[in-house]
């Protein structure tokens, strides 16, 4: 058993039943978050053993939680798990949403487990699908297609996927950096007619309606860079993938801010030259 997530409450030990009479084994986090996990306890007894990634232990015991058992098995690199005649494979490759967060792999089945990353059919939940490292999310699209997979499983919303959505949504967030990058360049460049976002013209009037308050500044500086941001895609995205009209804004707020300090795209806020 991969994962239990909440939302299916009890249903899912009727779906088990409805598939197998055979008692569970294994229960396999793919990662902490409640969201994924939070009816493992509804599985748990003592002939179930839980695995999960080193990390995910650590997660788990820094907000303890009944409902999430700790896992009796752990691993930092990679681990095999075989029962009767089917394997998984399970891989780390660092906190492409949270720490911990693993790659779910049956090879005879091609299918491919990666929660939290890819939405087909969807933009992703807000904020880079909550990611605590934007720089491996984006890195997260080129490691899922290394794997042979016909099958994509993400975690959310209503289909799987298949390798087409993993390139469909590497292009809209590849379109997302690039118009968050172009939003911080412009915004470091002088105003023109057809440069709205100087920072020469946009602080101005934040200023004013916020004297000697920096937060204000900067948050209305970055504000509206990613509105910038957010127009931009959304008009290219909209109708291709479901909510890019509600979650494109937080993608590129989150890009901006990745982009000054992950990237050291700094803008005006960089070194400039004398
Ligand atoms: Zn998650």
């Amino acid at each position: 058993m991969i994962d239990a997530p909440p939302t299916t409450g009890e249903n899912i030990l009727a779906g088990i039943r409805s598939v197998t009479h055979l008692p569970i084994s294994h229960l396999v986090y793919s990662h902490h978050h409640a969201d994924h996990i939070g009816a493992a306890y509804l599985l748990a007894n003592k002939d179930v053993t839980i695995i999960a990634h080193e990390l995910t232990a650590y997660e788990l015991s820094l907000t303890p939680d009944a409902h999430r058992p700790p896992p009796h098995v752990t691993f930092k690199d990679s681990y095999t798990l075989r029962v009767d005649n089917q394997t998984i494979q399970l891989d780390y490759k660092g906190p492409v949403h949270d720490p911990g967060n693993i790659f779910i792999y049956a090879p005879k089945q091609k299918v491919l487990m990666v929660i939290d990353i890819v939405f087909p059919g969807w933009v992703p939940f807000a904020s880079l699908a909550e990611a605590q490292n934007p720089t491996m999310f984006i890195k997260a699209h080129d490691l899922i297609l290394e794997y042979d997979f016909d099958y994509y499983i993400g975690g959310h919303v209503d289909r799987a996927g298949v390798r087409k959505d993993v390139l469909i949504q590497q292009n809209y967030i590849q379109d997302v950096y690039n118009n968050a990058r172009t939003a911080i360049l412009l915004s470091n460049s002088p105003p023109n007619a057809t440069n709205p976002l100087s920072a020469s013209t946009i602080l101005g009037p934040i200023e004013a309606a916020n004297p000697d308050n920096a937060w204000a500044m900067f948050a209305g500086y970055v504000d509206t860079l990613a509105q910038y941001c957010a127009n931009v895609t959304t008009e290219k995205w909209l109708g291709k993938l479901g909510g890019a009209d509600v979650y494109t804004y937080s993608h590129c707020e989150a890009l901006v801010e990745s982009l000054r300090i992950d990237y050291g795209v700094l803008g005006p806020f960089g070194v400039q030259p004398s």
